[in-house]
């Protein structure tokens, strides 16, 4: 079965006692996962090796870092870099959160340096992409993510793209308490999940992680993790409350 995951995103919340509180509460909850599902939290810098440490050891319980920048190393004051997060043991990052793409600027292009900089150093991006609000109402949003993939994701080679995870975020469903349908939801990613297939074939396609973003919450996670080409999801404001992204863990296939 293809991996079912579901990853927290703090974005900048929490101070780091309450971040390890929640991790506690989080982990004290003794949820044990299959081998095909998988947890990640991805936690601001600071609170990356305490989150590391934290999940150590338990099964399937990963750290992710919530950026990274598209260079190797050098003079760019107040980044963090791809070997930084290697040399401290994290495995995940999440490229191209839709508010980075626009509080940040970050291009397509930019975060294809990014994926291949995460792939060179044993680290999974969880590649984000999805649509605003125009883009939906004008019922362009099939091209508009097939070409974030195709941009930042379709030069790599099939043994690489493997190494990926997509999570697809209608922007005007992120924290706005405004949730995709699952019938919307179904729909968009078994099209990116086609688009994938077409440029790399279906066997491929189907081994990837498609996560659903926007407004997951302890009451609607079961309903959407259970489309068949949903693989869980990405979860911000309900990953805040240990309560909340409990319900939503066990909501995995
Ligand atoms: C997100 O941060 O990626 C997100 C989907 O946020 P929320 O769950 O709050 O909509």
């Amino acid at each position: 079965m293809r991996k079912q995951i579901a990853a927290a995103n703090w974005k900048m919340n929490l101070t780091y006692q309450d971040g390890e509180k929640l991790l506690d509460d989080i982990l004290d909850a003794g949820i044990s996962l299959a081998p095909h599902q998988h947890s990640i939290f991805a936690v601001p810098f600071p609170y990356l090796i305490m989150t590391r440490s934290e999940v150590a050891e338990e099964f399937n319980y990963h750290a992710a870092a919530q950026n990274c920048h598209h260079k190797t190393s050098g003079a760019y004051t107040g980044e963090v870099s791809v070997e930084m997060l290697q040399s401290i043991g994290v495995n995940y990052c999440v490229i191209g959160h839709s508010e980075r793409r626009e509080y940040n600027a970050e291009t397509n292009e930019i975060l294809a340096a990014k994926v291949n900089l995460c792939l060179q150093h044993d680290i999974t991006p969880i590649f984000c992409c999805g649509e605003p609000l125009s883009v939906r109402e004008a019922g362009t949003q099939n091209e508009f993510v097939a070409n974030q993939l195709k941009e930042s994701l379709f030069h790599l080679p099939a043994n690489s793209l493997k190494g990926i995870i997509i999570a697809y975020e209608p922007i005007w469903a992120i924290g706005t308490g405004k949730t995709a349908t699952t019938a919307q939801a179904q729909e968009i990613h078994q099209f990116l999940r086609s688009v994938i297939a077409d440029q790399y074939g279906a066997t491929l396609a189907n081994e990837i992680p498609i996560l659903y973003g926007g407004s997951v919450k302890a009451n609607n996670a079961v309903e959407l993790f259970a489309c068949p080409d949903v693989d869980g999801g990405l979860v911000g404001g309900a990953s805040l409350v240990a309560s909340d992204f409990i319900a939503i863990i066990k909501a995995l296939k």
